[in-house]
């Protein structure tokens, strides 16, 4: 799970939601049987707790499982940034719900993965407008397609290409598309006046990233995005990231950016200069950690390899 940067004193834990609790309570009956300090894990993980955590002026971030939700939440509106997923999104709701009886003007989806956008039939009759890039929603709908499954699917209601801009109040929020880099249609949003930016799964901090290549995802692409991104913003800008590795945040600030982009541009030499060598696939699996990028941790680093491989294997 991730780790939250808690950047002051306004954070909320609310720890014994009504499934925990029968999940804790499940636990109990098994308890003499494991040593205490799996129990205490196991009772306080974050798997039990969602957080609300300001970050600056009206905005801040909610973390319990899938990708970070941001919000704005002030006396002219409310905005959220992807919608984990249902039960998530409930508790999201309700957190909002002590701060403020307003409608939520927009809820934004950052791409079409399931725990950006699963939450967003909780949103359904709350939300005024339902966000994303055009290519998003396409995406959205087909995996819901292979799913078998479009019942539960609350489409975004409007779509974009290239940026999109709504003013609430006296913060402007704005939505911009680079291309193609996690999926074909990652979208980034900014709190101008707050001076936060939303970049979904665009970071993975310190952490093996997901590529959806068959979703259009392109690594080389993904490497000038983030950099467009680092232009586009000042050094005061925070940073919300889609996922972290344990005992890192999911907020940061530009030097992250550039980190990631090292990343994958490790990445792709590594894989471009072992495929030259004459190495297969099967043998690159094995890859522990990519040489230059030692930071990056965590499951699934196989899913960086087929990508790569992928990627380049059709230059
Ligand atoms: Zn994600
Ligand atoms: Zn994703």
């Amino acid at each position: 799970m991730s780790k939250v940067r808690v950047q002051n004193s306004n954070v909320k834990i609310m720890k014994s939601n009504r499934r925990s609790f029968i999940k804790t309570a499940g636990l109990l009956t098994g308890i003499s049987m494991l040593p205490m300090q799996e129990v205490l894990a196991m009772l306080f993980s974050d798997e039990q707790a969602w957080k609300m955590v300001n970050l600056r002026g009206n905005t801040g971030i909610f973390t319990e499982r899938g990708g970070t939700i941001g919000w704005m939440i002030s006396r002219d509106g409310i905005v959220v940034i992807d919608s984990q997923y249902r039960e998530q999104a409930e508790h999201l709701i309700g957190e909002i719900r002590t701060r403020s009886l307003l409608k939520v003007d927009i809820l934004f989806n950052t791409h079409h993965h399931g725990d950006h956008t699963s939450g967003n039939i909780a949103f359904k009759l709350l939300a005024g407008h339902i966000v994303a890039h055009k290519n998003s929603k396409k995406n959205q709908f087909t995996s819901a397609q292979k799913r078998g499954n479009t019942s539960d699917l609350i489409l975004p209601d409007l779509t974009f290409e290239n940026t999109f801009q709504k003013k609430i109040g006296d913060e402007t929020i704005r939505a911009y598309y680079f291309g193609p880099a996690h999926t074909d249609g990652d979208i980034i949003i900014h709190f101008e006046k707050d001076n936060v930016v939303h970049v979904g799964d665009l970071i993975f901090n310190r952490r093996f990233p997901y590529i959806d290549t068959a979703a259009g995802a392109s690594i080389e692409n993904w490497i000038s995005v983030l950099e467009k991104i680092r232009n586009q913003f000042d050094n005061d800008a925070i940073f919300i990231f889609g996922h972290a590795n344990e005992n890192y945040p999911v907020t940061g600030n530009k030097e992250d950016l550039k980190a990631m982009e090292n990343y994958l541009a490790s990445l792709l030499s590594y894989m471009s200069r072992e495929m030259t060598s004459g190495r297969s696939l099967e043998e690159l699996l094995n890859t522990k950690s990519i040489p230059g990028a030692e930071e990056w941790t965590g499951k699934g680093i196989e899913r960086s390899i087929n990508s790569a491989w992928e990627e380049l294997r059709n230059e």
